[in-house]
């Protein structure tokens, strides 16, 4: 007879998909293990300080490091959401492919706020940048980094310009209360409605986050065929609070997962939070089935990112 253990009738060899990354900000890597400020606008302003201080040469091999971490840990592709700089993106994509991970390199548009290396002028010079790395054979997507910092104009223009290119657009949202006050106080909207009325919502859209958004924010995204990127271990981090999981299920919104932060680098404790998170909420076992959640970790992933 065999020992208890083995006589489960499971498969002895378990196959597991490669991991896609689908929101990853490299650099923060090397914010792990601080105790970065009291909340997310504490631990932002210790990230601005980072960014403000990199080198091109330390994002290409620091990069590089993070890249090869993420391999280990199982995830084949990444979505690099970049916003230091039009020299520091080559050096990322150079990273990628000598560490030998699939890249999507999401140059993030940025017209007000952050610090300078983070802004572009215009839209036009935004798009400029982007043209250019795509015609340096760089897989792109368009990524207005969020409703703080791209006023209306810009989220239009991108709109416009990722739905007629058929790219992939990242977006923050709804990541932090203050975020969505600031926003109805300037728009009358929430963040997610903004999106919606400037175009930016389609079916190759991910909205990042989103765990604020209220029941009109997530049907629009249903509507709209758009994704959510949950981040579970950066958002348990930043003390952001829980993604509404089984809300995003009941209206069939498709969800990957990123390690944003990286403040760790493990697919599979990615996903098994976005469970526990469901099931904390939802008061209930098993509310997203095995086969859902490998599903989130790559094919959605890779959807997310443009490389069906
Ligand atoms: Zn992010």
């Amino acid at each position: 007879m065999l020992p208890w253990w083995k006589d489960t009738g499971v498969a002895e060899t378990l196959s597991l998909p490669g991991f896609v990354n689908a929101h990853s900000h490299a650099f923060q890597r090397a914010l792990r293990g601080r105790t970065e400020g009291d909340d997310f606008w504490g631990w932002r302003d210790a990230m601005l300080e980072l960014a403000e201080s990199l080198t091109v040469e330390q994002v290409r091999v620091g990069y590089e490091q993070v890249y090869r971490e993420m391999l280990n840990a199982g995830y084949t592709a990444v979505g690099e959401f970049h916003y230091l700089g039009a020299a520091e993106a080559h050096a990322a994509v150079e990273a990628a492919s000598e560490a030998g991970i699939e890249l999507v390199l999401l140059l993030a548009a940025y017209g007000r706020g952050g610090i300078d290396r983070f802004r572009q002028g215009s839209p036009a010079e935004y798009l400029e940048q982007l043209e250019e790395l795509r015609a340096a054979g760089v897989r792109v997507g368009l990524a207005p980094h969020s409703v703080r910092a791209c006023t209306r104009d810009w989220l239009e223009e991108l709109g416009r310009y990722a739905a007629a290119e058929s790219l992939p657009l990242h977006v923050h949202a709804c990541e932090q209360p203050r975020e969505i006050e600031e926003c109805l106080a300037e728009h009358g909207l929430r963040p997610i409605e903004l999106l919606a009325e400037t175009g930016c919502l389609g079916p190759h859209t991910t909205v990042v986050h989103a765990t604020h958004a209220d029941g009109r924010e997530l049907d629009l995204l249903a509507e709209a065929g758009a994704r959510i990127c949950v981040c579970p271990t950066t958002e348990a981090n930043l003390g952001d609070g829980f993604a509404p999981v089984q809300e995003l299920c009941e209206r069939g919104i498709g969800i990957c997962v990123g390690s944003d932060s990286n403040v760790r680098i493990d697919p599979l404790e990615e996903l098994r939070e976005l469970e526990g998170i469901a099931r904390r909420r939802a008061g209930r076992r098993n509310v997203v089935s095995v086969s859902s959640l490998l599903c989130f970790g790559a094919d959605e992933g890779a959807a997310a990112l443009g490389l069906e």
